[in-house]
């Protein structure tokens, strides 16, 4: 790729283009991009996605904060092509972007976690979204209970998608070359009766503050809210830490403090 010879690679917006030819290819049929989708691409740097998903899709939304990347995207695509969102992925209102929409992306580290959390508050909005991220962050976001890598972006993300990781992706796939392994996740928002805190702000603070001291059991955890929970009934142990407890066990938490909680 020629264009990579004459832009130096920014370490403050996570620039790490994709090279391997097989590896993109992979991504794309993972995808598989249709004629009529409505497609945002977080990132498109120097094209190494945008180029073949609009093979296939004639018309892509993209989201990238390098002025000089968006330069180019101006000087290779035309405007029926590409619209080109010159913001921060973060800032974006993508409720404005259509409807079922298709995210995707090779996402910036350093944004990945606010950027998940960020994206959570459109789901309705989203059909799927396939994401490149370190594959560190992949195994927590799809990790079970009872296991290590089980945590609060488990929790929360698992109580709103239904996640599949596709595959790993090696640092040498990359330019500049990452120090770590990537991985392609899947991302499927899940139906309007799944299952539901009451209240969806205590359940993620319920979530965060279990997590917070995740070495702890949740009657050290929880503090003050320790004495209000009839832990029989809702059928979690005070004695289990964090790590141990499903996002059914944790909707029942939340539902019983929504009960007996002063209302803000
Ligand atoms: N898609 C390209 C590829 O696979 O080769 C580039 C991926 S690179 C890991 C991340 C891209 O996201 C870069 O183009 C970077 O400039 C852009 N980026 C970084 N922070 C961003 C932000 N907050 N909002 C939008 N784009 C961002």
């Amino acid at each position: 790729m020629s264009n990579q010879r004459t832009h130096q690679a920014r370490a403050r917006f996570g620039q790490n283009f994709l090279k391997d030819l097989s590896v993109i290819d992979a991504i794309v049929r993972a995808i598989a991009p249709k004629e009529g989708d409505c497609m945002v691409e977080i990132g498109p740097g120097l094209g190494a996605l945008t180029e073949p998903l609009l093979v296939a899709l004639k018309h892509l939304t993209v989201i990238e904060i390098d002025r000089d990347l968006v330069k180019r995207l101006r000087q290779t695509y035309t405007p029926e092509q590409l619209t080109i969102v010159e913001t921060d992925a973060l800032a974006v209102d993508y409720s404005e972007l259509g409807e079922r929409l298709r995210v995707v992306g090779n996402l910036p580290y350093n944004i990945s976690t606010p950027l998940l959390f960020a994206l959570m508050a459109y789901a309705d909005h989203v059909r799927d979204q396939h994401f490149m991220l370190q594959k560190e962050v992949v195994d927590r976001m799809v990790a079970k209970p009872g296991t290590s890598d089980y945590s609060r972006l488990s929790v929360m993300l698992q109580s709103r998608y239904r996640m599949r990781k596709l595959f790993d992706v090696d640092p040498q796939a990359f330019e500049p070359v990452p120090k770590v392994t990537s991985s392609i996740v899947r991302m499927v928002p899940l139906p309007a009766d799944r299952p539901k805190a009451k209240d969806e702000a205590l359940f993620a603070e319920v979530v965060q503050r279990a997590f917070a001291q995740r070495r702890k059991m949740l009657r050290k955890a929880l503090g003050d809210w320790t004495p209000l929970l009839d832990w029989d009934a809702l059928g979690v142990s005070p004695t289990d830490r964090a790590e141990q407890v499903s996002l059914e066990g944790f909707i029942r938490l939340s539902d019983a403090l929504t009960e007996r909680l002063p209302s803000k």
